[in-house]
């Protein structure tokens, strides 16, 4: 099985200094290759989502917005196949959980309620979307899948309304501790068929410090501190593709099911 776990907005400037305490990101690290994907479009998540699972650039499946015309972009209106659209075609058992390209996140082969609507915007719902979606992908490790993929989104959140504040460290130790009950305590890196990629769509930084600015400083939630970066993290495990690019997970994962 591929296991393709994102992490929107996950960035090595948070975990790289913090490694020490973050057990479960040193575990991957010292299991696999710990890399940077650097963006060269704008790191804007509908966009690098839709790229990684489709395998277009962003001028081919031309989606870079969740709204245009003030109405919700929907799956249907994004005229591409996806990774798990013909890896089903073809008879493969696929499934993904929670993939923020549009919003509410997309799933194929799960019936999952996005938590506040794909949008947390509180502790309570960064929490739930932490607990659901990981109890939701330990379900679908026990299947026999030859992919899945799984998405936190509230980290992007997190960071958009705390941005050098100590409770951005505190978010990253919860998910460390999910990813060690994913990845670890589950025995998925114990078969050696099993292949797994972690992955972000963007980095973060101070507002202002990115080379792109994404957004605009105040929105109908209050000011944010954080803007997107153009560095993404990256982690594969078993993976002998090369991923530079968001297109690349496409390929890695076709070149091993194809
Ligand atoms: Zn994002």
């Amino acid at each position: 099985m591929i296991f393709v776990l994102g992490i929107d907005a996950a960035t090595w400037s948070v975990i790289r200094p913090n490694l020490s305490r973050l057990n479960n990101f040193q575990r991957l690290c010292q299991s696999g290759k710990c890399k940077e994907l650097v963006l060269t479009e704008k790191p804007i998540s509908p966009s690098v989502w839709c790229s990684m699972f489709s395998g277009k650039t962003p001028e081919e499946h031309r989606h870079e917005s969740f709204v245009v015309n003030g109405e919700l972009v929907k799956r249907q209106d994004i005229k591409v196949d996806f990774i798990w659209d013909i890896l089903h075609r073809e008879g493969k058992r696929a499934k993904a959980l929670n993939v923020p390209f549009v919003v509410p996140p997309f799933s194929f082969g799960v019936n999952f309620k996005p938590v506040g609507f794909g949008l947390p915007t509180n502790e309570g719902e960064w929490e739930e979307e932490l607990y659901r979606v990981t109890e939701e992908t330990k379900q679908l490790l026990w299947e026999d899948l030859d992919l899945l993929i799984s998405v936190y989104t509230f980290l992007d959140r997190v960071q958009h309304f705390h941005w050098g504040e100590e409770c951005v460290f505190d978010w990253y130790r919860r998910l460390d501790a999910k990813i060690g009950e994913l990845v670890f305590d589950s025995n998925f890196l114990d078969s050696g068929q099993n292949e797994l990629v972690v992955v972000s769509d963007h980095g973060f930084c101070a507002f202002g410090e990115a080379k792109v600015r994404t957004l605009p400083e105040k929105t109908s939630e209050g000011a944010l501190k954080g803007d997107h970066h153009e560095n993404a993290l990256l982690i594969t495990v078993n993976v002998d593709y090369d991923i530079e690019t968001p297109q690349d997970m496409f390929r890695a994962i076709r070149g091993e099911l194809g």
